[in-house]
């Protein structure tokens, strides 16, 4: 993030000098709206997120800390390349100045918010003793890793959540309706 407090849309909009026409509608859209106009609909991200969770419980669960990491689980986690491609583009909507960096922090996060400082034991460990030290610093306790990414991290997260609910409903929708009961 360049800026920690969030410019208000405006502000964004008229510093913005030249803008595709996916970012002045950016402004007017619902975070997945703009997945839409992207030509993602929200159905098609959650199911392959819903893959790429399935994809991931039966993997090694390996380190997402950089774009170098996705790449070489990208054989493992066949769906990855999907979602982060929906969401860098999501990203690049709401001027983030790395896109990329953006969408493979959050899906790491989606995947595991785990705090990697105290592998979610909320406690700092003593070097070389089974004994619990202090609260970890990181997480102040929860064994969470913080929302990364600021505002639109937290926004982003919702709109993956949104996705997969969507795409859970529109899945039983279409079981209904192939055993031939009203949907
Ligand atoms: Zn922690």
């Amino acid at each position: 993030m360049l800026n920690e407090t969030p410019r208000t849309v405006e502000e964004a909009y008229i510093s913005a000098g030249s803008s595709t026409n996916l970012r002045v509608e950016a402004d007017r859209m619902g975070d997945a709206d703009i997945l839409i106009a992207a030509g993602w609909a929200p159905c098609m991200l959650g199911g392959q997120l819903t893959r790429l969770r399935r994809e991931w419980d039966g993997c090694s669960k390996p380190p997402l800390c950089s774009v170098t990491d996705a790449k070489l689980v990208m054989g493992s986690l066949k769906s990855l390349g999907g979602v982060l491609d929906a969401l860098t583009v999501w990203a690049q909507a709401k001027r983030n100045p790395e896109p990329a960096r953006f969408a493979l922090a959050i899906t790491s996060h989606w995947l595991s918010d785990t705090c990697n400082a105290c592998q979610g034991r909320g406690n700092e460990s003593i070097p070389g003793t089974p004994k619990l030290g202090r609260t970890c610093k990181k997480c102040g306790g929860s064994g969470k890793a913080a929302v990364p990414m600021g505002q639109d991290g937290r926004k982003a997260l919702n709109m993956l959540d949104h996705c997969v609910t969507r795409a859970g409903a529109s899945m039983r929708k279409r079981l209904r309706a192939s055993m031939g009961r009203p949907a």
